[in-house]
């Protein structure tokens, strides 16, 4: 049989760009960190190893955790626009994209107006008065 190495890592999404933290050796302390750290993801990664203990190839299977674990505030965070004038509403994840759709709606409805608000798990909807203005 290929010798191999297995370690586990907590990680924060499946991307590319991931935080990840570890190794642990076992699948539960790498759980028990991610719940700690609000990750809601663990790697399992092989190292298959050739000669003189080489890597020769990696194989890595990602885990969700169970939703009972706390999110980062940063993932559970929403922003919701909403027109005052029409109803026309959107979420989006980023400040920059609500700004984006409002400037457009707002462009192509005259004398629309679009509230923008912050939407998180814990404290709902929660709306950011004179945001227009502010920049
Ligand atoms: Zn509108």
């Amino acid at each position: 049989m290929t010798p191999k190495e297995i370690f586990w890592m907590a990680c924060d999404s499946t991307e590319r760009q991931r935080a990840e933290y570890g190794p642990f050796r076992t699948r539960a302390e790498a759980e028990t960190e991610a719940r700690r750290l609000g990750f809601n993801f663990l790697v399992r990664y092989e190292h298959v190893l050739g000669e003189q203990e080489k890597v020769q190839e990696v194989r890595s299977i990602f885990i969700e955790l169970p939703s009972a674990s706390v999110e980062p505030a940063e993932a559970a965070r929403k922003f919701y626009t909403r027109c005052a004038a029409c109803g026309e509403a959107a979420t989006h994840q980023e400040a920059w994209q609500a700004e984006v759709w409002a400037d457009i709606h707002e462009f192509e409805h005259t004398r629309h107006r679009v509230r923008l608000f912050e939407q998180t798990r814990a404290e709902g909807l929660k709306e950011i008065g004179n945001w227009r203005e502010a920049g």
